[in-house]
């Protein structure tokens, strides 16, 4: 008799919010975390909360913390402890060192300024520094690397040339070519600090993350993320790219738009219900009153979700602040 094996089972969805402590949350922050804790929320998941606080020279003391304030403030809730990246790197370092032994990456000791003079002219697509494959099969191992040059060494995903096909469960299908855009990537760095897309890929696959909605900022990280995956044998989430909130000029809020940051906001008396209320008027929801961001939850779809940009010009920045 066939018993069904553990695979056949439904998984749970499982969402995330996943914020770096590099700056303050501002309202293109506060827009795509509402819309993933909705679209969990609503689909009856999971969603967890993780702090992406590995870039060591990027965080800001206090900013992990003032994250966790902001999104409770929007009155979001998540399931189980707060994962904090950086306290939890023994499993991406065992991935480094995996896929270091399988010779599916290598290490390598090149300075930012030696991959920048081998690229003497970028091509259209390709990101500064695509790194041309100086390292790839020099040494086994990152202690052999290093005791060979004397020079602290990376661990780099080897990349084959070709196109990756992707289908967004939101924005659509997607193309996009790693080896052409950025070659052989990093996946640990040279003071042996995990690099951004191993260290999304490793904590997705520990937390079960299986959708994952976030700004479009991050689609040209996705073929990226899906080569680790096959390469550590995890499931792909299903991805979610939603569109970020740009200016009037079309520009992405930076993180420095300190006026438009939610805890600036909160000094100047502007209530949480009437950042949500903004939220979810833009995102295809009917209004509700009060506005918090639980009594949405029944209404939201994707599906409403306009795929363009979100402009916050002069009169939705006046009926933000001043609620007008
Ligand atoms: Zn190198």
């Amino acid at each position: 008799m066939d018993t069904p094996s553990i695979d056949d089972l439904p998984r749970p969805s499982v969402g995330r919010l996943a914020p770096s402590p590099t700056g303050l949350l501002h309202v293109g922050h506060a827009r795509s975390f509402l819309l993933a804790w909705w679209h969990a929320r609503a689909s009856g998941g999971r969603i967890v909360l993780r702090l992406e606080d590995l870039d060591g020279d990027r965080v800001k003391p206090g900013m992990a913390e003032q994250c966790v304030r902001d999104l409770a403030w929007l009155g979001l809730d998540w399931d189980g402890p707060t994962i904090v990246q950086s306290q939890g790197t023994a499993e991406i370092d065992a991935a480094v060192t995996e896929l270091v032994a399988r010779g599916l990456a290598y290490p390598c000791v090149c300075s930012r300024k030696e991959i920048e003079a081998a690229q003497s002219a970028p091509h259209p697509g390709q990101e500064k520094g695509r790194y041309p494959g100086t390292c790839r099969g020099k040494w086994p191992t990152l202690a052999e690397a290093e005791r060979a040059t004397g020079k602290p060494a990376a661990a780099r995903l080897v990349v084959e040339p070709g196109r990756i096909e992707l289908v967004d469960a939101f924005a659509g299908p997607f193309a996009s070519d790693p080896w052409s855009e950025v070659g052989d990537f990093p996946i640990a760095r040279r003071a042996g600090a995990a690099a951004y897309q191993l260290a999304v890929v490793v904590d997705d696959g520990r937390a079960g993350v299986t959708v994952v909605v976030r700004g479009d900022d991050l689609l040209s990280s996705t073929a990226r993320q899906w080569l680790l995956q096959r390469a550590l044998g995890l499931p792909h989430p299903a991805w979610h790219h939603v569109p970020l909130v740009v200016d009037e000029g079309g520009r992405r809020l930076a993180k420095r738009s300190d006026d438009l940051s939610l805890s600036e906001l909160r000094t100047r008396g502007v209530p949480a219900e009437r950042v949500v209320a903004w939220v979810a008027r833009r995102s295809g929801l009917p209004d509700a009153e009060p506005a918090a961001a639980e009594r949405f939850v029944h209404a939201f779809t994707l599906k409403n979700v306009r795929r363009t940009p979100l402009v916050l010009d002069r009169g939705a920045l006046a009926e933000l602040v001043d609620g007008r």
